[in-house]
């Protein structure tokens, strides 16, 4: 299938019109329609996933032989999809591989259509509901899975903000129980996002009955005395893709890590608190209702750890240049 062309100039100095891929078809995002009756606009019965897909340089490569795309810890996000997904009874329309395709098939639609730039790290949003079917609360029989890939610009914090460190405040955490289910049904971390946003702060940190569970789209980690805290993984929080990496990299670090249940006295004595999501990397906080975090600044298990998440995304870079030199070598 030929990529359709963006509705506007890429070379007119107007942003391009970005390509989503909606139940089989790439299509402007202007022109992407999702009948009412879609069980996520009516119950938010669906499940989503976001995933980082870097343009880095790949060490090896012929200069000017331009960046790779490296969709960082697809598997760990594509198994979690996978995971929601069936939690949930939603058949999986695809499986990793077919996944994927799809995601480098967008990337490319959008780079084509110039709404994504080629050198440009990409954030790229899956989306899977239930499907169309008349109102009713209870699964429907025989309805097909709606399907909703879209790639966007990866929009991080910058370096001023990494520099300095961002503020947050704490709130009662009064979503539901199910919140290892990476759910579109998102009110909950909406109304606390929001109230981040009216209090001028980056993030909402939220506390269940006055124990850390997450902020609302990150998690959430605490450095006392040089040691590495979170809570542990249960049904309370979403396991993001940088819980399981963060481990691996405090190992790497020699930072000693623990899973535990962490309190509010614990949380507001921390000398370090960190926030990790696909977006934001490893960010520090470094004001909690506006109280400085330890030392008010940026502390070294947070300069540890981002170094070593650097280094984590240059070695699948490597991996990915490397899976396609073999392949190269086999044709
Ligand atoms: N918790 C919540 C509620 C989130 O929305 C996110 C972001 N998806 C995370 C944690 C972090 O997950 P990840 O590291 O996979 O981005």
């Amino acid at each position: 299938m030929n990529a359709p062309t963006s509705t506007s100039n890429p070379h007119s100095g107007e942003a391009a019109e970005p390509i989503v891929w909606l139940n089989g078809e790439l299509t402007p995002l202007c022109e992407a329609r999702v009948p009412v009756l879609d069980r996520g606009f009516i119950f938010g019965d669906g499940i989503y996933e976001v995933v980082p897909v870097y343009a880095l340089e790949a060490e090896g490569a012929e200069p000017g032989a331009g960046k790779l795309r490296v969709p960082f810890r697809i598997a760990q996000h594509l198994a979690r999809l996978a995971r929601s997904l069936d939690k949930v009874g939603i058949a999986n329309p695809f499986d990793e591989a077919g996944w994927r395709a799809l995601i480098a098939r967008v990337i490319e639609a959008n780079e084509a259509a110039g709404a994504l730039a080629r050198d440009a790290h990409a954030n790229v949003y899956l989306q899977v509901t239930r499907g169309v079917a008349k109102r009713g609360h209870a699964f429907p029989a025989g309805v097909t899975p709606t399907v909703l890939v879209m790639a966007n610009p990866l929009v991080m914090p910058g370096a001023a903000q990494r520099a300095s460190g961002v503020a947050c405040v704490t709130a009662e955490d009064r979503r539901w129980l199910n919140c290892d289910i990476k759910s579109t049904s998102l009110l909950g971390n909406v109304l606390m996002a929001q109230n981040a946003a009216e209090h001028g702060v980056f993030e909402t940190i939220q506390l269940r009955d006055g124990w850390l569970t997450e902020a609302s789209s990150s998690n959430v980690w605490v450095v006392k005395d040089g040691a590495l805290y979170a809570p542990p993984r249960s049904n309370k929080i979403l396991e993001g893709i940088r819980y399981g990496l963060v481990e691996e990299l405090a190992q790497e670090c020699g930072i000693r890590f623990e899973a535990r249940e962490i309190d509010e006295a614990a949380l507001r004595a921390a000398d370090e608190l960190l926030v990790t999501s696909a977006t934001k990397e490893i960010l520090p906080v470094v004001e909690l209702d506006g109280q400085g975090v330890g030392s008010g600044k940026p502390g070294p298990v947070y300069a540890a750890l981002y170094e070593a998440y650097q280094r984590a995304k240059a070695r699948e870079a490597r991996a990915v240049f490397a899976a396609r030199e073999a392949l190269a070598a086999c044709k």
